[in-house]
């Protein structure tokens, strides 16, 4: 390629490098869902995303039912003063209900979740009653209507009980399983296709030569796919070599809904990653202003989109989990994925940081004996450091205005496990 060729393929549009925050919205804007939706088996749902609104057939509960365990009475019967016998006519159990009536002076021993019967509004909690063969002692000082739960007042028949878009957690399979529904209407999972590049990556079971590593990025990618709920297509290492890499990609796009490729992306490298979306894609944009991930590539072939992340094992997680995973979550059919809540803890270690970028810092966040949440530095951040990776439980965000910070300030932490 022609240095001014060349020029044109690397010069970013607009500004030159986006923050995080515009680069997540560019993907949330250039992806859309799957077209495919099927049916599955309710269990299948976990991980999926709804694909189409489920309205709720019934009211859930489907009776006025006991909260407690207890004698259920007409709340207008209590006693104001002192207190009152009622005659105890039967029982009520969840599976069995009581048939009759509970006229005046009469109650009857229900159980939690028996239906209310006829005649009854309220339920006083046994505890609270002096009971002695076919009779109980009810003081004053209840209240009429307490201890019940409302026909519907979970899920009403006719109400939207789950939204298209919404991912199904084990409280969705719960909630559906609750309305009676054995099967869900739920978007097909996004095929991602990813392979690694370099010349000096060796698979497992390989000897290592002199600069030599293993291909790890794989492995973090598979975990990080896997559990996304993605279906994948590991295209394995693919050496520093214009023609592989093109022929890599034009295999990709033919099936994958998203292609993600490690390496090749930094400077200073044969650009073999660009030269290829150049010549059979388009690049929305390449650089964003975080470290580590500064050159995540972002763009589309044929009608995958891209993701080019950089080649250091810390970076291909880190641009992972803040600008991979929202853009295949809105691939999976959601909406708009709601980005990682953050908390304020202070910091217990001096943080380095360079003014323009945000940076995430690995760190280990806990309470101190005051109860006050504190956050540490794992040490050396260098963005090869995937062990790391291991001892981190959050990341520490330091925002691109932020400088070096001394100990005692307040920062912000995200923990992992609120990014997957
Ligand atoms: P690159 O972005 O290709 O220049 O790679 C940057 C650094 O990450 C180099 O030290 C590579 O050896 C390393 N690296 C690249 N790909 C992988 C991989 N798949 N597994 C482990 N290390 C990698
Ligand atoms: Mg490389």
């Amino acid at each position: 390629m022609s240095e001014v060729a060349r020029a044109s393929v690397l010069k970013p549009k607009g500004p030159r490098r986006l923050s995080v925050a515009d680069a997540r919205a560019r993907i949330l804007a250039e992806i859309e869902p799957v077209r495919g939706t099927e049916k599955v088996a309710l269990r299948s749902a976990l991980g999926r995303v709804a694909a189409a609104d489920v309205v709720s057939p019934l009211d859930v509960p489907a009776h006025t039912n006991a909260a407690v365990d207890g004698y259920a009475l007409a709340g207008s019967e209590l006693p104001a003063e002192g207190s009152k016998e009622f005659r105890v006519i039967g029982t009520a159990w969840a599976g069995r209900p009581f048939t009759g009536v509970v006229g005046r002076g009469e109650c009857v021993q229900i159980m939690t979740g028996a239906p209310i019967p006829t005649g009854a509004d309220t339920v006083v909690l046994q505890e609270n009653v002096e009971a002695s063969a076919e009779r109980v002692s009810i003081p004053s000082g209840e209240q009429p209507r307490l201890n019940v739960r409302a026909a519907g007042e979970d899920v009403a028949k006719g109400e939207l009980a789950l939204s298209a878009g919404k991912r199904i957690q084990p409280a969705e399979l719960g909630m559906l399983a609750s309305l009676g529904f054995g099967e869900v209407f739920v978007y097909r999972r996004p095929r991602v296709a990813f392979f690694s590049t370099g010349d000096e990556l060796r698979s497992i079971g390989e000897p290592l030569g002199l600069g030599q590593v293993y291909d790890s990025n794989r492995y973090t990618l598979y975990g990080m796919l896997t559990q996304l709920g993605v279906e994948i297509q590991d295209m394995g290492v693919i050496r520093d070599d214009r023609e592989a890499v093109h022929q890599a990609f034009v295999e990709a796009a033919a099936h994958a809904d998203a292609i993600i490729t490690s390496g090749g992306v930094s400077v200073g490298e044969a650009d073999h990653v660009k030269a290829a979306l150049d010549a059979l894609g388009k690049m929305s944009f390449w650089q964003v202003a975080m470290r580590p991930g500064r050159p995540l590539t972002f763009g589309r072939v044929g009608n995958a989109a891209f993701f080019g992340l950089p080649g250091n094992p810390v970076a291909v997680m880190v641009t992972f989990y803040q600008l991979v995973q929202p853009g295949l979550r809105r691939l999976m059919g959601e909406p708009a994925p709601a980005a990682p809540p953050m908390f304020s803890a202070r910091s217990l270690s001096a943080l380095q940081t360079r003014l323009g970028r945000t940076e995430f810092i690995r760190g280990v966040l806990a309470r101190d004996e005051s109860g006050e949440l504190v956050v540490r530095s794992t040490g050396g951040q260098g963005s090869g450091i995937l062990s790391s990776m291991s001892e981190a439980n959050c990341f520490i965000v330091l925002p691109p205005e932020c400088g070096d910070t001394e100990p005692g300030a307040i920062v912000s932490v995200q923990p992992f496990n609120t990014l997957f």
